[in-house]
């Protein structure tokens, strides 16, 4: 009898330590773009995932910069096929490297917050979240004299109060198209992840990669293949604000 109970004890414990993983997952899944008010939000116009244009056009965006050793090879590559790119950067990034902010800048692409610290679980609070996304406003600002207009969440974040303070704020949130997301933060074969990101070319996608964080060499030699090849194909490659002024067109 005592057995009896003791399995079922174990049992019960598996089963609510399986339900706490399960819930944890799915809050995060659903505030990782995924929100279900996301379709409406986008209506709004207050979330851009992509833009509907008949244009060859495509918005390079490159996440969780600035970075010393990728970011000058990114812009290198982007003058060099005369292309431009928006920067989601980071604030504390911004504050320890303020000339490649300028360099950006100078070279005529566009710079969007991605938020101050990186730190995804902050967003689960409001006020945190709120006060992160200004310190990196700030920061990058008083930089480039220039307050960006485009928000992208760490982690593709998403919440109610989130969105209503970027339409208080009146900044436009940015995520990605959901298949232009190539995971080049992990990828391992430069070719590879060039052959995906041609073969899945589409007017008006918002293509998400990385010039923060650690081995960006694959991500950089595949960029050197993918912009003479899409550039070949006829396409331009414009800022998110370019981008999403040419909608419907
Ligand atoms: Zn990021």
């Amino acid at each position: 009898m005592i057995e009896i109970i003791v399995v079922l004890r174990r049992n019960s414990i598996v089963m609510f330590l399986f339900a706490c993983c399960f819930f944890a997952i799915a809050f995060e899944v659903y505030n990782l773009a995924l929100h279900p008010n996301l379709e409406e939000w986008r209506e709004q116009g207050l979330v851009v995932s992509s833009v509907d244009t008949k244009q060859k056009v495509v918005a390079l965006t490159f996440d969780d910069g600035p970075n010393p050793d990728a970011t000058p090879e990114v812009l290198n590559l982007l003058q060099k096929y005369e292309a431009r790119a928006t920067f989601f950067v980071l604030g504390m990034y911004a504050e320890k490297y303020p000339e490649l902010i300028k360099s950006i800048q100078y070279q005529g692409h566009e710079i969007g917050s991605h938020g101050y610290s990186h730190n995804i679980r902050q967003y689960n609070n409001p006020q945190l979240a709120r006060s992160d996304v200004k310190r990196s406003l700030m920061a990058i600002a008083s930089i480039s004299g220039i307050r960006p207009r485009l928000l992208r969440p760490p982690g593709g974040f998403l919440s109610r109060d989130l969105v209503s303070y970027c339409r208080d704020e009146k900044l436009t949130i940015v995520t990605w198209t959901w298949n232009a997301d190539y995971k080049d933060w992990k990828a391992v074969n430069s070719c590879l992840l060039a052959k995906q990101i041609i073969t899945g070319v589409e007017p008006g996608q918002i293509i998400l990669l990385h010039d923060g964080g650690e081995n960006r060499e694959v991500m950089i030699n595949a960029l050197s293949l993918v912009l003479p090849s899409l550039s070949k194909m006829g396409y331009e490659f414009v800022t998110v604000s370019e981008l999403m002024a040419l909608k419907n067109q």
